[in-house]
């Protein structure tokens, strides 16, 4: 049913050698392998339609126009968005943030609270802060344990009819920790608050709904799920997105201009200002085609497979210790070993092939909270395999050997 080596041969990257060796991708975390299939719809668009959207009546552009149109309704489909104009098409996952913190700039008043999570990317954390510098709105955090959960209960305690919004990532990149967004929800709507979940880890692995979710924004990069960069989507309920101003001004989003009085275009063209990536939206269409074609279930239960014989071998490394140790989590193992910096380490894994992350992963609350300069990460994707785990092991011991 699910044949690695056949998966394989569709990521022409991973039959390349680095520093003379096979490469061994363990940094799916910060950007997955692109497919032929998704590269060869970029090839398509620019070989045969390359045009502008949205305006021209001759066929190049019509071709295009339907083309990124039936992107954002896979995307509609994949996330079951109610209409496809829930459905913005973005630069990513850090864009669509910016959407909607800017936005919220015009709602809320000081001493209105926001709450964000104490595992978030700084793309979750940034974008806030400036929200509060402008607008006096207090920004508190959910604090979570040494095996990287969050604390609930605290949670809890920290909601009031003050609270406004609140921001959470899905999945943590940083520790893989599958955060209980459901319930965080449920919790959030009975004070009134709005929630903005930040999709981009737990797309490439976990289903989303996001009306049976009734999330009211979520957020997602295309390079995370095999597509290409600079491409997302913010997803938001039709009258939350109505209600936010425009993030850009300029072409395609206004519906009449004037130099008295400009007005804006509706949904989704109001916050899709300018010439959008319209190759990389169609890819990221592709993508989602691809992902579906081999099967979200299917994914997860080998990542899991991966996931726990990473944990059981890397355990065997004397002084290793792993962060994030939620019982509910995915392919990410987030590591480091007796004091050694896991740049150090890093370096050695590359010259022999193994492409992982080292520092903070963007994360830099969790590494002050575990009091560390950061972790050597290894996250995993549905085209690696066992033996490129044994031979991680296998770089690592090598690298101790050479640094202990
Ligand atoms: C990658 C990532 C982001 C940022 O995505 P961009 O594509 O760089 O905008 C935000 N949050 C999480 C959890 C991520 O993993």
């Amino acid at each position: 049913m699910f044949d690695v080596s056949k998966i394989r041969q569709d990521f022409p990257i991973l039959s390349r050698e680095v520093n003379g060796k096979p490469l061994v991708y363990f940094d799916n975390a910060a950007t997955s392998q692109t497919p032929v299939q998704v590269i060869q719809t970029i090839v398509d668009y620019y070989s045969r339609y390359n045009a502008n959207i949205h305006r021209g009546v001759h066929t190049l552009s019509q071709e295009a126009t339907d083309a990124y149109e039936k992107a954002r309704g896979i995307i509609q489909k994949q996330f079951n968005a109610q209409h496809p104009h829930e459905v913005i098409l973005t630069s990513g996952t850090t864009h669509g943030i910016n959407i909607v913190a800017a936005g919220y700039a015009t709602l809320l008043k000081a001493g209105d609270e926001l709450l964000v999570s104490a595992m978030e990317h700084h793309s979750n954390i940034v974008p806030w802060q400036m929200l509060c510098e402008k607008t006096g709105a207090l920004l508190k955090v959910i604090p979570m344990n040494t095996q990287g959960v969050l604390q609930m209960d605290v949670f809890e305690t920290l909601l009031s009819s003050k609270t406004k919004l609140i921001f959470v990532n899905h999945v943590s990149n940083a520790l893989g920790t599958i955060n209980p967004i459901r319930q965080i929800i449920e919790k959030a709507h009975a004070v009134g608050a709005h929630v903005l979940i930040d999709g981009a880890q737990s797309t490439p692995h976990l289903k989303t709904d996001v009306q049976a979710l009734d999330v009211d924004f979520f957020v997602t990069s295309a390079h995370k799920l095999c597509g290409p960069t600079g491409v997302g989507m913010l997803y938001g309920k039709s009258e939350l997105l109505n209600a936010l101003p425009p993030y850009q001004g300029g072409g395609e989003m206004i519906a009449e201009v004037t130099f008295e009085k400009t007005t804006y275009a509706d949904l989704p063209h109001k916050f899709e200002a300018g010439t959008p990536n319209i190759a990389g939206g169609i890819a990221f269409g592709a993508a989602l085609e691809y992902i579906n074609q081999i099967g979200l279930e299917n994914i997860a239960a080998y990542e899991n497979e991966l996931l726990e014989y990473a944990t059981e071998q890397l355990g065997t490394i004397p002084g290793l210790q792993i962060y994030g140790q939620a019982a509910e989590k995915i392919a990410v193992i987030s590591f480091n070993v007796d004091g050694i910096h896991p740049y150090d380490i890093g370096s050695i894994l590359d010259k022999l092939g193994i492409a992982v992350r080292t520092g903070h992963h963007c994360a830099q609350p969790i590494m002050d909270f575990y009091k560390i300069p950061g972790t050597v990460r290894a996250s995993f994707a549905f085209y690696n395999t066992r033996e490129e785990i044994d031979l991680l092991v296998a770089g690592v011991k090598r690298a101790l050997s050479m640094l202990q």
